[in-house]
């Protein structure tokens, strides 16, 4: 049977593709297309199978220009037009199925699920949970399996990892009613990528993930902590939406809910003025003017003070998680840093641990300024709690769990 399966990320504005070949996790092809809607649509390609697994926004192919993308579904013409005529065409290459992300699965979805008329209309239905994201994610579903009849087409929901988490961990101290009637409780997000690292934290530990308690911090643009016992969530920083929880790239993380309301009163800000300021106007950019780390650190290394601030405040946050989640699973394994931030920032890495060596957490300086892209240990030898660098891959676990849905 075959193993390939074509795994779609469909955004408002660009379609993330990538064509894996599960079996051996070597990447076929793979790209972004971005600006749909504008003239100046363009789609970045790499179809030569470099095998490489540094995710379709790192791509470093070719470049076309100007693309005719005025919609998704002009936009996944392209795409499979692209696919065509590379080193993997998808008329040579049999698909197994489609793995298609989907960001909000609410409660109904805990696993991956072939998709059918009836879960499309519940993708849809979730929508009010993430107005921003299930749509376009629905939108790429409706082109594909239109383009696409003949193979399965899965749904992979970012929050479906974290439907294990407990009662206690899920509520909101909400009056009840007005939450249950609203769908607000914790949903969590990332659960693809913390799946993921968790997996290939427990090879690296050379144990199985049944037997290990593990912090996962996901630090890309967006950030999340995630607490995982035996390779299930039990606590997770972001919420309803993605906005809780760490320091973002653009996103505040907690903040007292009661700064809604003062800022409603005190600035007259509306509800949309207020989404925009917490989700797209704060975090490092907001404190610092940027929310790339790598320049965040640029202009504190230069004597800015605001960016000094931003990562002060970024790492204190972090830890506060750390400390959070070795209550919660009273013991953990091993902190595990992924995404950009998480991959990448010895320096981050560093900060966010100092002063942790009474709780067993320690990090060495020699290996952790190692800069390659495996999955590597950066703790002490003989350290009670293991800190590892594991760098994520979405694509491919979306990949592993459609085709899992596919050939059940
Ligand atoms: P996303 O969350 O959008 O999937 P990533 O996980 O790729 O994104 O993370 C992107 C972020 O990672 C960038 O905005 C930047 O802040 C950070 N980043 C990328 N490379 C580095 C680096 N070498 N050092 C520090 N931060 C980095």
């Amino acid at each position: 049977m075959t193993t390939t399966v074509l795994v779609l990320n469909c955004g408002s504005s660009s379609i993330k593709y990538q064509l894996v070949d599960v079996a051996n996790g070597k990447s076929l092809a793979k790209g972004v297309l971005e600006r749909i809607g504008e003239p100046s649509a363009r789609l970045r390609r790499d179809d030569a199978g470099t095998g490489d697994q540094d995710g379709p926004g790192s791509t470093d192919g070719t470049v076309q220009d100007d693309v005719a993308a005025a919609d998704h579904e002009a936009a996944l013409d392209v795409i499979l037009r692209a696919l065509e005529s590379g080193e993997h065409p998808l008329s040579e290459v049999e698909l197994a199925a489609v793995g298609h992300r989907v960001v909000h699965g609410g409660d109904r979805f805990a696993e991956p699920v072939l998709i059918d008329d009836d879960v499309e209309h519940s993708i849809d239905v979730l929508s009010s949970l993430a107005p921003l994201h299930n749509p376009p994610n629905l939108a790429g579903v409706r082109v594909a399996r239109r383009a696409l009849p003949h193979v399965p087409h899965v749904a992979v929901f970012d929050t479906a990892f974290h439907q294990t988490l407990p009662p206690s961990a899920y509520t909101y101290a909400l009056e009840s009613r007005t939450a249950a009637e609203h769908g607000v409780r914790r949903y969590g997000f990332h659960g693809t990528s913390v799946s993921y690292v968790s997996r290939a934290a427990a090879r690296l530990m050379e144990r199985s993930v049944e037997d290990l308690n593990l912090i996962v911090l996901h630090l890309g643009n967006g950030a999340s902590a995630t607490a995982v016992r035996g390779g299930r969530s039990v606590d997770t920083s972001m919420g309803l939406t993605p906005l809780e929880g760490l320091v973002m790239g653009t996103r505040t993380g907690d903040i007292d809910a009661g700064v809604l309301s003062h800022l409603r009163r005190e600035a007259g800000l509306g509800i949309d003025e207020l989404d925009d300021l917490l989700n797209r106007q704060s975090g490092l950019l907001g404190l610092a003017g940027a929310n790339d780390m790598r320049e965040v650190h640029r202009r504190a290394r230069a004597g800015d003070e605001d960016a000094r601030l931003a990562r002060e405040v970024y790492c204190h946050r972090v830890r506060h998680y750390v400390g959070a989640y070795l209550a919660v699973l009273g013991q953990a394994h091993a902190v595990v840093f992924t995404a950009g931030v998480g991959e990448n920032d010895a320096w981050v890495r560093s900060h966010s641990l100092s002063g942790l060596r009474r709780l067993g957490i320690e990090v060495d300086h020699v290996r952790n300024s190692f800069a390659g892209s495996r999955s590597h240990i950066i703790s002490p030898d003989g350290a009670e709690v293991a800190v590892l660098v594991v760098p994520t891959d979405e694509e491919f676990e979306i990949a592993r769990q459609a085709l899992d849905v596919a050939a059940a």
